[in-house]
């Protein structure tokens, strides 16, 4: 193999040591009142949260959903985001999954997830899409936001030419993550190929938005 598996295990091992640290990106002026999105997007019924991380978006989600479902794979997150949607006197069920085997075993009216698609290399956008396809209701969209194309800047590349950046955690240790910079235009045109139809926008603050709904249905 590429040495594609031990890069994605990395990744999540990454996160997995970044959890504690995670949240204080959204102290930064930026992601400040970013989850705010969430009102804005068509966000409804019964909802699936994918990578919910520390929960900054899986609280705003519980809040409109008629029942939330929240993915992780890092215990360390999941443990994170269960205290903050208690806290808020809400309600969510969390379930540790690893994305890159994972197949839906429920449908539902919306499929969110912040700040992941971004982590999904090359090689596995088609089967990632086509599970996502697995748990969408007839009726149902996904809903995703993530960095735009110019975050590039303020990441440091990897060497080599697999579309990863190198990641530094408080303790010193360097990780390697994938990180593509989707452009709004180019991200609706992949979807489209494969029978999604999107519609993907770009939001303040170096973000992009996108509502995709499966086009034979
Ligand atoms: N959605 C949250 C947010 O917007 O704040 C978290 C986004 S964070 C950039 C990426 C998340 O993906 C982390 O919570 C990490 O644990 C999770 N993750 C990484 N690899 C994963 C995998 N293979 N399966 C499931 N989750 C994974």
């Amino acid at each position: 193999s590429d040495g594609l598996e031990s890069l994605l295990d990395g990744q999540l091992a990454y996160y997995r040591a970044r959890a504690p640290e995670y949240d204080e990106v959204y102290g930064e002026r930026a992601f400040r009142s970013l989850t705010d999105l969430v009102d804005e997007l068509p966000v409804g019924g019964d909802v699936l949260e994918l990578a919910c991380g520390t929960g900054q978006w899986t609280v705003r989600l519980a809040g409109r959903a008629d029942h939330l479902t929240a993915v992780d794979g890092a215990p360390e997150m999941l443990d994170i985001a269960r205290r903050r949607v208690e806290a808020a006197g809400l309600t969510a069920t969390f379930e540790q999954r690893d994305l890159f085997s994972w197949r839906p075993q429920a449908r539902y009216d919306t499929v969110f997830f912040a700040f992941w698609l971004s982590h999904v290399p090359p090689q596995r956008f088609a089967a990632f899409w086509a599970a996502v396809a697995g748990a969408v209701r007839p009726g149902g969209r996904v809903v995703f936001v993530d960095t735009d194309a110019a975050e590039r800047l303020t990441e440091r590349a990897a060497p080599g030419d697999r579309a990863t950046v190198l990641r530094r955690l408080k303790d010193g240790s360097e990780h390697e993550v994938v990180k593509l910079f989707h452009d709004a235009a180019v991200l609706a045109a992949d979807l489209a190929k494969l029978g999604w139809t999107a519609q993907v926008d770009p939001a303040d603050g170096g973000f992009i938005r996108g509502v995709a709904r499966l086009t034979d249905r």
